[in-house]
């Protein structure tokens, strides 16, 4: 029997409603396939951890989190709770830099057609996986003290040949396993940070033959998302433009609540919804669980390439079951089921 610890971090806002309807879809699928158990472990980080102790994410979490197998974190941060600096908490940036998780891998995927804001051509779909870098570009300097009699501020956009080839290089793997095709998105026109990337891009492009590429500028992409996001299978790009495009990529296809990812390294992972707390709709049943529930089956994929593998498959399954009948949709996708109404359909959906 192959035995998985799971940390579960349900932060703040609408992410404890979010990971508990994840925790259970996820164990149900687990409980459907022989051979594979796993153990969830509540732990508490985040703005809610900062006002009752005084820190996010203290450092022995930190520690405790790297004897996990992998770790499964709702949303982090409110609003209102904020560093002297005035910037807000994000001990979820904090941990993707701390476990050195490069990989921002952002899946995107149309379930109904209903669920875009396109109209979608007959015999298309949207289907492609942002891929993120998530440990230096233009969030690289965001620690730094800043004088705060500066007449200014800069942020820095960091690109180092180490951190551009492993992420390239993700970009190359994934799609090998998909259409065989990435997109590079940069600002290789103006900014020096981008033609570095795209030089190390087109290197590390020799490597796999059988890939084919495209680059793309970051303002065009985001016309291109709009006008044919059809035609896109891979994208890779630095942190903010992979920050910002991601939100616009999953938008196409419903909004954040449909919007799972993964963010990896080479020793840890971390599963999340690419959304953020969402306070305005936290308490109120109306958050939709599916990208955090999608991000479990990722986790699945990731931690057993087999036993994982049917139960991520067992999920996704579900999910697409569960949303082929329009009527099957949360608040944000126009429909009037609560988190819970969902979740329970998504259960009661899973085959072995
Ligand atoms: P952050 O700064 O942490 O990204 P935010 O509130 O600016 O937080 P999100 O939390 O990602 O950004 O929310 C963006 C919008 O999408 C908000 O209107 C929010 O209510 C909505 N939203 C986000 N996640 C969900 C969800 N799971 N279900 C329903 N609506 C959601």
């Amino acid at each position: 029997m192959a035995h998985y610890n799971i940390a579960a971090l349900p932060g703040d806002g609408i992410g404890p409603e979010v990971t508990d309807a994840a925790c259970r879809v996820v164990r149900s699928a687990v409980d459907r396939v022989e051979g594979i158990d796993l153990e969830f472990e509540n732990i508490s980080v985040g703005a809610g951890e900062y006002l009752k102790n005084g820190d996010p994410l203290p450092d022995a979490t930190v520690q405790r989190l790297k004897t996990f197998d992998a770790i499964l974190l709702g949303a982090m941060g409110l609003p209102d709770v904020r560093w002297p600096n005035g910037v807000e908490m994000t001990p979820q940036i904090d941990i993707r830099e701390k476990l050195d998780l490069y990989q921002g891998v952002r899946p995107i995927k149309l379930y109904h057609p209903l669920h875009s804001p396109l109209r979608i051509p007959e015999g298309k779909t949207i289907e492609f996986v942002l891929l993120r870098e998530n440990c230096e570009g233009m969030f690289s300097n965001r620690l730094e003290e800043r004088d705060d009699k500066a007449e200014f501020a800069t942020d820095v956009m960091k690109v180092t040949r180490h951190g551009a080839e492993r992420i390239c290089r993700a970009a190359f793997e994934i799609a090998k396993g998909r259409r065989k095709h990435v997109t590079l998105v940069d600002k290789a026109n103006v900014l020096q940070s981008m033609a570095f990337f795209r030089s190390v891009f087109d290197a590390v492009s020799l490597d796999y033959p059988d890939v084919e590429t495209d680059r793309v500028y970051v303002d065009a992409m985001a016309l291109f998302l709009v006008q044919d996001p059809y035609r896109f299978d891979v994208i890779v790009t630095e942190n903010i433009f992979g920050d910002i495009l991601s939100d616009q990529a999953a938008g196409l296809v419903g909004g954040m609540g449909m919007a799972p990812s993964a963010d990896i390294g080479d020793d840890f992972a971390v599963f999340q919804p690419s959304h953020g707390t969402a306070p305005t709709i936290a308490g109120q049943g109306k958050a939709n669980p599916i990208a955090t529930i999608l991000s479990g089956a990722l986790m699945l994929r990731w931690l057993d390439p087999e036993k994982g593998e049917k139960g991520a498959s067992m999920i996704e399954n579900a999910v697409a079951k569960t949303l082929e009948n329009p009527d099957n949709r949360t608040f944000d996708l126009g429909g009037s089921h609560s988190t819970s109404d969902i979740t329970d359909l998504i259960v009661s959906n899973l085959q072995s």
